[in-house]
């Protein structure tokens, strides 16, 4: 059987391990990137507020060296969804299944203003240059936002805010500076109302002001104020945005998405198109888009997969289930665990937040290196 997997992102890396952990040789898997290498989302914030450095959140595919699993570096440039083929910048490659794991691209200038007037945190470079931008900053109005919905990560504007809040307390800006959080949600968290109330404590302990059902639509650069969906409008000296999130282009082009997004079975991943699946950011399967999800359907299209390969059709699927991790400041990491099933409401139950659960946050990244590269993670 051979294998191609669109991105090398949280979701290709699992399906890639699980599938060479469960059929070794015996399977043939095409992992293509245009990356370099792998950055986890929460090291983003990480190297943004200086506790780590470029280098040492950066997993080169070099790196990459399980058995039946090839990686390559590539653009992919379209992608035939019939006949299971897709054209890259390195050649044609033809599967007998295909995997969409592409994850979901950011647009910061459809935002108008965003680029002018204010920052990005969600891509890596976005995220990196913010570190500078931050160092220098002497204090002032700071405004976290968001300017579309859906959004990658739910509780990473949370998490910014409040280590945004240690970041100027070191430095002794905190006094001369205030923190706003402008959400497009009715809570931080909706499907855990105890993590959306232990937040909202957060914020009133630190003194940041919480702006629900809030979206921020255009930054007027000259004026410094961003200008919310409703046509008010909030003063800022620095604004730390959430782009606009779309589906990658190519796979817009390739017939799979509706609605922005490509539709799937939530048990299988399976498209409507037959032995191509999708999963992770990419796709709507009714989870949040966050790397533990991605991590999970990868892992139960891997089973199913397996047990074709094995010629049983058996399997559980996909189960909805994550555990996400969630940055108080102060080192202290709470933890929610959720469940997404169809036709009932998700109920996430809080743990935390503690010092223990930043050491078994710290624990989980160092795993997923060592299971998708086979290399420590020293530098943490
Ligand atoms: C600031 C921030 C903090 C976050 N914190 C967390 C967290 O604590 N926990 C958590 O679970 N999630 C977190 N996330 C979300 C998490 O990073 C994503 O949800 C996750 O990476 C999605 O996995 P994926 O495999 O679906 O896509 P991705 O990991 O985005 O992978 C997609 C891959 O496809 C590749 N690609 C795209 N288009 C092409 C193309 N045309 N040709 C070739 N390659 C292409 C990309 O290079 C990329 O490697 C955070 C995100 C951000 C921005």
């Amino acid at each position: 059987m051979r294998v191609v997997v669109l991105g090398a992102g949280f979701g290709g890396l699992e399906l890639s391990a699980g599938l060479s952990e469960r059929l070794g040789a015996g399977v043939e898997v095409v992992l293509i990137d245009r990356s370099e290498g792998f950055v986890f989302g929460f090291s983003k914030l990480d190297v943004l507020f200086g506790k780590q450095t470029r280098a040492t959140v950066f997993h080169p595919y070099r790196d990459l060296a399980k058995p039946g699993v090839r990686f390559v570096r590539a653009e992919i440039e379209a992608i035939d969804p019939v006949a299971k083929v897709v054209e890259t910048d390195a050649g044609t490659f033809e599967g007998d299944v295909l995997v969409v794991a592409l994850g979901a691209d950011v647009d910061p200038s459809a935002t108008p203003g965003l680029l002018e007037g204010g920052h990005e945190f969600y891509t890596p470079e976005g995220a990196f240059a913010l570190r500078d931008v931050l160092a220098a900053f002497p204090g002032g109005r700071v405004v976290v936002g968001v300017t579309s919905t859906p959004f990658k990560c739910p509780p990473a504007p949370s998490e910014t805010a409040l280590l945004l809040h240690d970041y100027l307390s070191d430095r002794g800006l905190r006094e001369g500076s205030s923190i706003a959080l402008v959400m497009p949600l009715p809570a931080p968290i909706p499907p855990s109302p105890d993590a959306s109330a232990a937040l909202l404590q957060a914020f009133a302990e630190r003194g940041i002001t919480w702006h629900p059902d809030r979206l921020v639509s255009r930054l007027d650069p000259e004026e410094k104020v961003a200008v919310f969906a409703d046509g008010d409008e909030m003063a800022f000296d620095l604004f730390l945005g959430v782009p606009r999130h779309r589906a990658p282009k190519v796979v817009e082009e390739s017939g799979l998405t509706s609605d922005g997004w490509v539709p799937v079975d939530p048990h299988t991943l399976e498209t409507r198109f037959p032995d191509v699946y999708a999963l992770g950011d990419v796709a709507s399967v009714g989870t949040p888009k966050a790397g533990v999800f991605s991590e999970g359907q990868a892992a139960a299209v891997a089973g199913l997969l397996a047990a074709r390969h094995a010629g049983d059709g058996g399997g559980p699927g996909y189960q909805g289930r994550g555990v996400c991790y969630l940055e108080f400041g102060l080192e202290q990491v709470a933890k929610v665990d959720v469940t997404f099933r169809s036709g009932s409401a998700p109920t996430g139950f809080l743990e935390g937040p503690s010092e223990a659960i930043a050491a078994e946050k710290s624990a989980f990244g160092t795993s997923r290196i060592r299971r998708w590269f086979d290399k420590d993670w020293p530098d943490r």
